[in-house]
């Protein structure tokens, strides 16, 4: 099989690519793991894609069909009325400590909002989801990262582009000069060479591989659960290695969160498109404590989608790797504890009830909740801001929506840490062309998505890998198709 551009992975990098590809006059053949029945990869189990905004009406264009009423009342409702580019910028470069490399990082923030328009221009749609407390994302797609995926492959089929799933790119073929001339494949058929002028490798991180989780993340990784697909298991990125591409970013951490107890080991679109009921993300308004009923992190430290991906990392540190997530009645009556509606969990009139309930130690969540009341400060709880209600002179202290736990019934929501992605990938220049170890491109071979390392460092800005893998993929897609082209 000969074309000009294989896109190995169809996620939302991958289809990014290959549309881009396919736009600029190039031939496009997609190869992808999952069969057909599961395709979509973790992008299909996403939400949002982070975009800048300098004011509601540069929103209103992704969202079709809005009345002038409900631009009015999203104006008013937004959390945040405006969100720019230096925003972006500066929310990745915080949570990752300055370490995002400052030239793909400056792409992807300043494309991010006009890749979203070309999405849109190919038939995407974001809806409104300013409701959602504590999330600095005003919009997201429509139907969930399920449906964007649906949308992706309903384009991909319009515009000719086959993809052959149940196929797994095995390793990478190059020639004598060192250039990428292909990849050999195991389809349902056995093994394949599929020929190509330039590879775009989409094919994920190594999140779902528990051998490599163990071997860059650490101890205790292999065993986490994963929210994410289980095809992505990092062959990808052994393949590039192998023949010298140059490693970049974070190998030995993650996006990992707070997830149900009794979560599923890993995520599939199939179960997305109804929603994910696993995440428990509402600990900014509560206390979070360990087995032993200690505090163990500043619950409100900031917006929830700046701590989310680095609370999974905390919450597999403490002992037997679980924490309970703790409110009173007022979060019930302010309406604060979202999606939780099945999850683990327990409830009691007393604390000791509720700690023998969900095995804590009850004197230590008692003296926890003691101290915890005593450092709540005055001020007003506001749900949509940084309200800077805070908890000081303990330790950790609490940041904003700092309320006390004081009225019954007591809720306690048992979490584990489930992995997201992995940050670790390949060094990419700003043409998404993959670097050799010899600091020179590796000529016809492209990375994006997951892949693609340097941008996020040990925390991430959530709903940056969705605007990452959309901006890199499209670069990589009208890049590749030139090269294969011209
Ligand atoms: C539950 C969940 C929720 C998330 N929510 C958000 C969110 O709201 N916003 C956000 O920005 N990010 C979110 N993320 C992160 C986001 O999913 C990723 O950043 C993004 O999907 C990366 O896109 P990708 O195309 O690189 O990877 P993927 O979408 O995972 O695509 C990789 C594809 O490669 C295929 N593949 C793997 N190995 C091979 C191989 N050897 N050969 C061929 N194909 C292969 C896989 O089957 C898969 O289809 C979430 C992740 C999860 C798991």
């Amino acid at each position: 099989m000969h074309t000009q551009v294989l896109v190995v992975g169809a996620g939302n990098a991958g289809m990014s690519a290959a549309v881009a590809a396919k736009e600029r006059g190039a031939q496009v053949v997609i190869i992808e793991k999952a069969p057909r029945e599961h395709r979509g990869g973790n992008s299909a189990l996403t939400g949002h894609m982070r975009l800048p905004y300098e004011g509601i009406e540069d929103l209103v264009p992704l969202v079709p069909n809005m009345s002038e009423q409900e631009i009015r009342h999203m104006a008013e409702h937004m959390a945040r009325k405006r969100y720019l580019v230096a925003d972006f910028y500066d929310d990745v470069m915080r949570v990752t400590d300055g370490r995002s490399d400052p030239d793909l990082l400056e792409i992807v923030v300043t494309q991010a909002y006009p890749t979203a328009r070309w999405m849109r221009d190919m038939g995407h749609e974001w809806v409104p989801s300013y409701a959602n407390p504590v999330s600095a994302n005003v919009v997201s797609f429509n139907g969930g990262g399920y449906g964007l995926q649906e949308r992706w492959f309903a384009v991909a089929e319009r515009m000719g582009i086959p993809i052959h799933y149940g196929t797994a790119a095995t390793e990478l073929l190059e020639d004598d000069m060192g250039r990428v001339t292909g990849v050999r494949a195991l389809t349902p058929q056995g093994y394949r060479i599929f020929r190509a002028k330039a590879v775009i490798m989409a094919c994920g991180g190594f999140e779902s591989n528990a051998e490599m989780r163990a071997r860059y993340l650490g101890p205790g990784w292999d065993t986490v659960k994963m929210r994410g697909v289980p095809f992505n298991t990092g062959e990808g990125l052994r393949m590039a290695l192998e023949i010298g591409a140059l490693p970049a970013g974070s190998w030995s951490s993650c996006h990992a969160s707070p997830q149900d107890l009794n979560r599923p080991p890993f995520g599939l679109p199939a179960l997305a498109k109804l929603g994910d009921e696993w995440n428990r993300y509402s600990y900014p308004f509560g206390i979070m404590v360990n087995v032993h009923g200690r505090r163990f992190v500043d619950e409100g430290e900031t917006w929830r989608g700046l701590t989310y991906a680095k609370t999974g990392r905390a919450v597999l540190a403490q002992p037997q790797g679980v924490a309970f997530q703790i409110f009173d009645a007022k979060c019930r009556r302010l309406d604060v504890i979202r999606d939780y509606e099945r999850a683990t969990g327990a409830k009691a009139n007393s604390l000791e009830g509720l700690a023998e309930q969900l095995g804590v130690a009850p004197k230590g969540l008692v003296e926890t909740v003691r101290e915890f009341n005593a450092a709540v400060q005055p001020g007003e709880f506001n749900p949509f801001a940084l309200d800077g209600k805070r908890a000081v002179g303990i330790t950790p202290p609490k940041s904003n929506w700092a309320l006390t736990v004081d009225t019954p019934p007591f809720e306690g929501f048992p979490v584990c840490c489930g992995i997201t992605f992995t940050f670790g990938g390949l060094r990419i220049n700003t043409k998404a062309q993959v670097v050799h170890v010899m600091d020179r491109p590796i000529p016809g071979l492209y990375a994006v998505g997951e892949m693609m390392g340097g941008l996020w460092h040990w925390n991430y800005p959530s709903g940056s890998g969705m605007a990452a893998g959309s901006v890199f993929g499209r670069i990589a897609g009208t890049t590749a198709a030139q090269e294969a082209v011209g």
